[in-house]
């Protein structure tokens, strides 16, 4: 059995894994790094035989694991591609919002590569998208197999509780178990579950591979959910009070549902009052495919219908960038890192100047981010959002809120002293996440053995 790591570089980026076994080849995600332009951010895809796959299966629809999907599937013309209806759902949408954001960079810039595919391959590819029930065994093909069956490489999908439709993947091969946890989320957030994991109490775990993207961030004491809600609602309170409005810039997937969700609970409780909240296109979108799957999909308060319930203003088309910024206002807006030419990192130009105003963060940005740079500055910094906007002190507010989708690494060592895996790899993290939770989990399990794979380097398990 062989696991190789076809990330660029080690840390969060372009996710994907290749899993040899029993004569089988797997490719475990399809990521693009979001930091990265054309063909930079794929990942090494080149390692692998052209058609030498026998399946893809996909964990979830964010960018960093599926957004190379159609290139893979281009160079392995036979391979299906399984994941939960719900990811294909999102998967869609994500795929042909990133071909549009492609056309508009290839417009402005000359960067190599893109777009990297086209509508039409996305949609052409959609028949080869296997959309798998969680909890059952399936095989290379996607079609079902029952446990007594002597299958030789069968999976399993388990809830991983990060986003609708995530899942932590059970590869049985060979006499030996693989758990591939994609992200995951131990505990409740607003609408997703906490993940439903196997416990390995029936069978061991031979190999797990671990996400590491908070491993060197310890869990601050007392630390809730709800408090930390009720503490955002009180700070945008304050703000309002003083005649000023809110912008929280945050990913259209997965937070801006949380986000909106929360709201939602916040507003019915009475700690926040009734006002109005815009939301960009991408997000309003991914909302309605939350709606509509609500019923259909592993998740809490499945009664509430975000876009009739909440029913936030959606801001799109060719006026979007003309937004008025008024009192008394809530702007959820992608990108969360603030990337230059999305509508956060736009509408946050006319917060700046603005002391009444409050930028909020409530999500992960990279540090080297536009939405990284402005979350760790103090007022007065002199700061640029890109490369168009010319520097200016930072006089708004700038506020920051843990509604982490990630598993805190409390509860990751948690699980992985539980289950007991011979040996763990960990995967999605810098090195200094990574490292600091390898030295965590060593002292606790010194039988494991732990693994930090080097990109591009095949490693016989
Ligand atoms: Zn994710």
């Amino acid at each position: 059995m062989k696991f190789t790591n076809l990330t660029g570089v080690l840390d969060i980026g372009a996710n994907c894994y290749l899993l040899e076994a029993a004569g089988k080849r797997l490719m475990l995600d399809t990521g693009a790094h979001p930091k990265r332009e054309g063909t930079d951010s794929l990942p090494r895809l080149e390692l692998v035989a052209d058609g030498s796959l026998d399946a893809i299966v996909m964990s979830h629809a964010h960018q960093d694991h599926i957004g190379s999907l159609p290139a893979a599937m281009r160079r392995h013309p036979d391979a299906p591609v399984l994941m939960t209806e719900a990811t294909k759902h999102i998967g869609e949408t994500m795929l042909h919002n990133s071909v549009n954001v492609m056309l508009a960079e290839k417009n402005e810039r000359d960067v190599p590569g893109l777009p990297l595919f086209t509508h039409r391959e996305i949609d052409s590819g959609l028949r080869r998208w296997k959309p798998i029930p969680l909890n059952i065994r399936f095989d290379l093909a996607g079609d079902r197999v029952s446990p007594a069956e002597q299958c030789p490489f069968s999976m399993e999908f388990f809830d991983a509780g990060h986003i609708l439709g995530s899942v932590g993947t059970l590869i049985r091969a060979e006499g030996k178990t693989v758990f591939y946890a994609g992200d995951v989320q131990f505990e409740d957030q607003n609408i997703s579950r906490a993940a439903r994991f196997p416990e390995f109490d029936k069978e061991p775990c031979d190999v797990m591979i671990m996400e590491s993207t908070r491993g060197d961030t310890p869990k601050l004491p007392g630390f809730t959910r709800e408090a930390e809600m009720e503490r955002l609602a009180a700070d945008i309170r304050r703000v309002f009070e003083r005649g000023g409005c809110v912008l929280v810039p945050l990913f259209a997937l997965g937070k801006t549902q949380e986000f909106l969700a929360m709201y939602d609970a916040l507003r019915q409780r009475g700690s926040l009052p009734k006002c109005p909240i815009y939301i960009g296109g991408l997000g309003a979108k991914l909302t309605e495919t939350y709606d509509k799957l609500a019923h259909k999909s592993a998740r809490h308060l499945p009664d509430l219908d975000l876009m009739d319930d909440v029913a936030p203003f959606v801001i799109g088309g060719p006026n979007a960038y003309e937004i008025q910024v008024r009192p008394r206002r809530i702007f959820a807006l992608s990108s969360g890192m603030m990337m230059p030419k999305t509508l956060s990192n736009t509408v946050a130009r006319k917060f700046l100047s603005r002391p009444e105003n409050a930028i909020f963060f409530i999500g992960y940005a990279d540090p080297e981010s536009p939405g990284g740079i402005l979350r760790n500055s103090k007022t007065g910094d002199i700061i640029s959002l890109g490369p168009e906007h010319a520097p200016e002190p930072v006089l708004c507010e700038i506020g920051t809120y843990n509604f982490s989708a990630h598993a805190t690494r409390e509860s990751i060592v948690d699980y992985v002293v539980r289950t007991k895996p011979r040996k763990l790899v960990l995967v999605h993290g810098d090195p200094a996440a990574i490292g600091a939770l390898a030295g965590l989990i060593r002292p606790l399990l010194p039988e494991t053995e732990i693994i930090i794979p080097v990109p591009g380097v095949p490693i016989t398990l």
